[in-house]
């Protein structure tokens, strides 16, 4: 037994030099890795460590946080949540909170994209999403569709199910050959080249094809690449083609991120299955949905067991993270967010512009709230890193690429605090 006084527990030192030693912790070789900063609060766009340096977040917590931390309005519904029931298990039983966030989600996303499949990451939504799409020819009597195609600076998850269907580089396929499902991952359709490979690879596999999986506007985690809207219109045009079931991952662009609530509002097309996480509970607690349209959800109504979707994750619906996301929807209906979002744009837009003639940079783009500037190459993240904590800021290149994408809620002179960091590091 430790013979330390309580109060030595809350020490930094104490839980940080001690706990480390067995943490495992997220994209990093641990032998060489920077160690990670203590944190000990957050509160609107800012980060405070434990030696007592605030630094502004420029990331919000893997784009989660789009209301900033601690937002008052969030907190109290969860702690009202708490006091009543924090959990309780879906099968079998069901919750106002869930139900209303279901309907809530039901009606804000377009067309018939109505029936909602909780789960607790972005990566299970994934995996559950192409489920969904493989059971749904299963169901029509055609098992052979059990292929997708994905696309190169994609990124889905890290489960394997959703690794498979991510950039090779990005999902390790040769690292876990052998493991992976193939998958026909090829370029996006944005120019005629590509559109033409696109549909050469689309006539060659149809009868093997379940659907077609992409990051609406933005590939995010595998480089924050862009594409136009036609692109997407491109992929629902194929998929009503040659019948397959398109799915949008809106994990990263969903809630207002490109500058419309949904990626798919800004290129008018309805997908067949929407996956969304990261800001659904406004960073506060995991959650995450699998939205499906109503001819997906209708494969399945049967007199037949064998035709109901076997998934059901034992934190499904927690009422926490569903009471967090009710309300994180509150704010986006009570407060500008998307004001906000253009608003942002527009400074980033004017002041990450100055670092496209600086040496290394290769180049600077917008969308929404997203601000990017990539560089030739990048030496090593971590000292990058650390030069912007000296600038007290927090910022995590990664690749060649430094980026912002704040929460939705952050003043004008933390925004100018980030780009002037990001300005003065790379200059
Ligand atoms: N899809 C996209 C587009 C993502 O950006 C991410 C996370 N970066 C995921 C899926 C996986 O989500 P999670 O980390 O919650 O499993």
């Amino acid at each position: 037994m430790s013979s330390r006084a309580p109060e030595d527990k809350t020490s930094s030192r104490d839980w940080f030099a001690e706990g480390l030693a067995h943490v495992w912790l997220p994209y990093a070789q641990m032998k060489t890795a920077a160690p990670p900063l203590p944190v000990i609060r957050t509160d609107g766009c800012r980060i405070t460590l434990a030696d007592g340096r605030e630094l502004i977040d420029g990331i919000a917590s893997w784009w989660t946080a789009c209301h900033g931390y601690n937002h008052p309005h969030i907190r109290q519904a969860v702690e009202r949540q708490l006091a009543i029931m924090p959990h309780v298990m879906f099968g079998g039983l069901a919750h106002e909170p869930a139900l209303s966030l279901a309907q809530r989600l039901a009606a804000l996303l377009p067309g018939d994209l109505d029936r909602v499949f909780f789960s607790e990451s972005g990566s299970v939504s994934v995996e559950i999403a192409l489920k969904m799409a493989v059971q749904y020819w299963i169901n029509r009597a055609q098992p052979q569709r059990r292929k997708f195609v994905a696309f190169k600076g994609g990124y889905h998850g890290d489960t394997t199910g959703a690794m498979a269907v991510c950039d090779p580089e990005e999902g390790m396929h040769a690292l876990f050959r052998g493991l992976l499902p193939d998958h026909v991952i090829i370029d996006l359709p944005r120019d005629e080249e590509s559109t033409a490979a696109f549909h050469q690879a689309l006539t060659r596999h149809a009868g093997d094809l379940a659907g077609i999986i992409v990051e609406p506007l933005v590939q995010g985690a595998g480089g924050m690449k862009f594409h136009a809207p036609a692109v997407l219109q491109r992929l629902r045009q194929a998929a009503d083609r040659y019948e397959l079931l398109l799915i949008f991952d809106e994990i990263f662009t969903g809630f207002g991120r490109t500058g419309t609530m949904f990626a798919c509002q800004a290129a008018d097309v309805l997908p067949d299955i929407v996956t969304l996480s990261k800001a659904l509970s406004g960073g506060t607690l995991p959650l995450a949905a699998t939205v499906a349209r109503r001819k997906v959800f209708d494969a399945f109504w049967s007199d037949d067991p064998k035709k109901a979707l076997m998934h059901g994750p034992t934190y499904m619906g927690n009422a926490l993270a569903c009471a967090a996301a009710n309300a994180s929807l509150d704010l986006f209906e009570r407060e500008p967010r998307l004001q906000q979002v253009k608003a942002i744009s527009a400074a980033l837009a004017r002041e990450l512009e100055p670092c496209r003639g600086m040496q290394g940079v290769k180049d600077v783009r917008v969308q929404g709230a997203i601000g990017v500037v990539e560089l030739a190459h990048i030496d090593s993240c971590d000292r990058l890193a650390a030069r912007f904590v000296e600038a007290g800021v927090f910022i995590r290149p990664f690749g060649n690429i430094v980026y912002l994408t704040p929460a939705f809620t952050i003043g004008q002179e933390e925004l100018a605090k980030l780009t002037g960091a990001i300005r003065k590091v790379l200059g």
